[in-house]
């Protein structure tokens, strides 16, 4: 690992100073950071932990069921949080609590998971000249080893998005506030990732310097219910394969409100309002779930090695949905 600065902020205004400085870096946990550090894929030259800093932990629940989620809350305290019990925020809960192991979710940030760098193989390896490192002319995954790559959103490099907590929060209309240049501001989660998702795009819109502070989970309306659901290789110390996060409004047995958004199986997590539309005044039934499930997979583009996720992504969409309404 190259040497660095190391910086313990004792407040925001220290942190942001302190981050402003050209290559610098915020730290979470460090799960993703400091395994890129140990790769030699970042080296920044000084990193600034913003675990130490109160006023970014912690969930606060205001009485109209809305929640506002500190950007260090952790994994755990997320699955574990009494504003998260019911059916409305059950996507949240669940995609919390089914991410990585107990250990990570002990450490792993809210914030750290949602900026959380892609795990292609070809890019997380300083032995492979990869087009979304900067490192190469071509993406390697689309002609390569790419069973868990994109079928669906990519444009010149099919890395998938791993994060389990940003489909979830996509689909309950989840917005994120950050801190740069001494200027708060707040705008809708589909903004932190790139609407053009090529190759030269990170993961993520944050400038340099700025600090995702927090999250904010609206009120429900009292019949929303959504669920979280994902296919993965191993029960544990994985990553999903494809994920699909569902929230609905059942108003007299039909359903008056709908969004789903895919994830692991795009660059960005997925919205799919055409599939969520087709939703719309319609009675749940297995048979309207089929019919969206595969809409919600409608233009996919399969791989060498990935054309499993066209069977088992729909799947997964027709589970979440089932869940969902039970
Ligand atoms: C075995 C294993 C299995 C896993 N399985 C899953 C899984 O199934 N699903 C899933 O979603 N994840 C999974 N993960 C990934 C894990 O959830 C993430 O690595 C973790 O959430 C990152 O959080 P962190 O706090 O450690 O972030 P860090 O590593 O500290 O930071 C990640 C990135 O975010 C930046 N950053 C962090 N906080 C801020 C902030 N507040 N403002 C600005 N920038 C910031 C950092 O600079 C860095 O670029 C797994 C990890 C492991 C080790």
């Amino acid at each position: 690992m190259k040497p660095f600065t190391y910086v313990l902020p004792k407040d925001l205004a220290e942190a942001a100073a302190a981050g402003a400085a050209a290559q610098s870096l915020y730290k979470g946990a460090g799960i993703d950071l400091v395994d890129r550090m140990k790769e030699r894929l970042q080296t920044p030259a000084q990193v600034v932990n913003l675990l130490p800093l109160a006023e970014l932990g912690g969930i606060q629940a205001a009485a109209d069921g809305s929640l506002t989620l500190g950007a260090t809350t952790t994994l755990e305290q997320l699955a574990s949080h009494p504003g998260l019990a019911g059916p409305a925020l059950a996507a949240l809960r669940t995609a919390a609590a089914t991410t990585a192991t107990p250990q990570v979710r002990a450490r792993a940030t809210v914030a750290g998971n949602l900026l959380q760098f892609t795990r292609c193989w070809y890019v997380r390896s300083e032995h492979h000249r990869c087009l979304h490192g900067g490192r190469g002319p071509t993406c390697l995954a689309m002609t390569g080893e790419n069973r868990y790559h994109a079928v669906l959103g990519w444009l010149d490099c099919v890395r998938v998005h791993p994060s389990n907590l940003a489909p979830a929060l996509l689909a309950l209309g989840a917005e994120y506030t950050t801190l740069h240049d001494g200027k708060t501001q707040r705008r809708p989660l589909a903004e932190l990732f790139p609407a053009q998702p090529r190759a030269e795009a990170p993961e993520h819109t944050l400038r340099p310097g700025e600090i995702l502070t927090a999250l904010h989970v609206p009120a429900q309306p009292a019949a929303a219910r959504s669920a979280y659901t994902e296919s993965r290789e191993k029960l544990s110390h994985d990553w999903a394969t494809t994920a699909c996060a569902v929230r609905v409004v059942l108003a007299g047995g039909t359903i008056t409100a709908a969004d789903l958004v895919l994830g692991a199986v795009a660059p960005v997590p997925l919205p799919r309002p055409e599939a969520a539309k087709a939703l719309l005044g319609k009675a749940p039934s297995d048979e309207l779930f089929r019919k969206v499930a595969a809409m919600a997979f409608a233009g996919a583009t399969p791989l060498g090695h990935n054309t499993y996720k066209l069977t088992v992504g729909p799947a997964i969409v027709r589970e979440a949905l089932h869940e969902a309404v039970r």
